[in-house]
């Protein structure tokens, strides 16, 4: 079984490929962050002034 690509420790068979639900929420969140917009198209369209949620992860998380 492949190693999981967040932190390489061996997947479990649950949440293949990451070694635990953790690893697999960093992936999605840096994918969403990172190259995909979020369609917020649930009549929150407030959100798009940029506060957070289309920001990379890790620019701002210092504030
Ligand atoms: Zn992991």
């Amino acid at each position: 079984m492949k190693p999981c690509p967040i932190c390489k420790k061996p997947a479990v068979e649950a949440s293949k490929p990451f070694c635990s639900e953790r690893c697999r929420d960093v992936d999605l969140n840096r994918w969403l962050s990172g190259s995909y917009a979020i369609p917020a198209r649930d009549g929150e369209e407030e959100d798009e002034d940029g506060d957070g949620l289309n920001l990379p992860a890790g620019d701002r998380r210092d504030r």
